[in-house]
């Protein structure tokens, strides 16, 4: 039996709810009880903060936890990052508010910068050879400057509408984060098994994240053209139709590029498109 620790509410709770899911893990009974056990694999989920997660991996509380990876760095925990889960994205940045005239880094010497990320700050200033003044906050770091508690902000950008609407402008992207994947530094030979079974099932999830598989029918003088527009993994797959002249064509495709190559295959006679969703690829 292995023991994940997510998110009980919050950013990441839904997200990894779902690849759990999506890898064949239900999970029985609300997020609001502690723990629970799943089906489909011998695991069972603990529901923590996720201020909490990297700590609880480390004790050994839980065997596996999925985190940000700024949590992962600001704890400064001892728990190996097994796999970033490509979600979650998001940076940690310096702010400061607009019309300061910010000139680089020296800007910030004896300025008092608020944040909820001091592990993560100190380091950055210590390797830039900044001293400033770091003032811990647990929430809305964001209205610090406004209300005369700092003179800057070291906060989680994604979109970077709420510095927007603090007058604030982003000006030292810092930290990238996404949601990873961790676990203790020393597993039982039965859990480390536990956990390559779960690395196969993620990884063919995360693989297939923006794939499709698309099937059509295209007339077969066109075959080598097709070929050439659709690669896939190792060649498409083609088959005779029953009627003569015809070929139908199989491929996986990344979305990206979905819909030039569906015009240009049209062009070249292609019929009876079919896009599907792809679930898992496993290589
Ligand atoms: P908890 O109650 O579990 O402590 P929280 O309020 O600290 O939750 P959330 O706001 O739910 O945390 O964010 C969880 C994680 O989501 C962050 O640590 C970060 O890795 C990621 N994240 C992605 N985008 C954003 C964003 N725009 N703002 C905040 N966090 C984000
Ligand atoms: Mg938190």
């Amino acid at each position: 039996m292995i023991k994940i620790a997510i998110q009980s509410k919050g950013r990441l709770n839904d997200k990894s709810m779902e690849l759990l899911s999506a890898a064949g893990i239900s999970v029985s009974g609300a997020s609001r009880s502690l723990t629970a056990m799943a089906n489909g694999f011998p695991l069972e989920v603990l529901y923590l903060r996720d201020d909490d997660i990297p700590q609880a991996v480390a004790m050994g509380v839980a065997h596996l936890g999925i985190v940000g990876q700024n949590e992962v760095a600001e704890s400064a925990q001892d728990v190996r990052e097994v796999m970033p889960l490509g979600f979650g994205g998001c940076h940690i940045s310096l702010a400061v508010p607009k019309n300061t005239g910010y000139y680089g880094l020296q800007w910030f010497n004896g300025k008092r910068v608020a944040t909820s990320y001091p592990g993560i700050l100190t380091k950055f200033f210590t390797a830039n050879g900044i001293k400033a003044r770091i003032q811990k906050i647990a929430g809305s770091v964001e209205v610090a400057p406004a209300v005369g508690m700092a003179d800057a902000i070291f906060d989680i950008v994604s979109t970077g509408g709420t510095l927007v609407q603090n007058g604030l402008v982003e000006v030292e992207k810092v930290f990238k984060s996404e949601a990873v994947l961790i676990s203790t530094k020393v597993l039982s030979e039965e859990n480390e098994e536990l956990l390559k079974k779960l690395l196969l099932r993620f990884r063919s999830i995360k693989e297939s994240r923006g794939f499709k598989y698309v099937l059509m029918n295209i007339p077969s003088v066109a075959l080598e053209a097709a070929v050439s527009l659709m690669p896939g993994m190792k060649g498409p797959t083609l088959i005779p139709l029953a009627r003569e002249g015809w070929h139908a064509l199989q491929v996986v495709i990344h979305e990206n590029e979905l819909w030039d190559k569906i015009e240009k295959m049209k062009e070249i006679g292609a019929e009876d498109i079919l896009v599907l969703d792809l679930e898992n690829i496993i290589r």
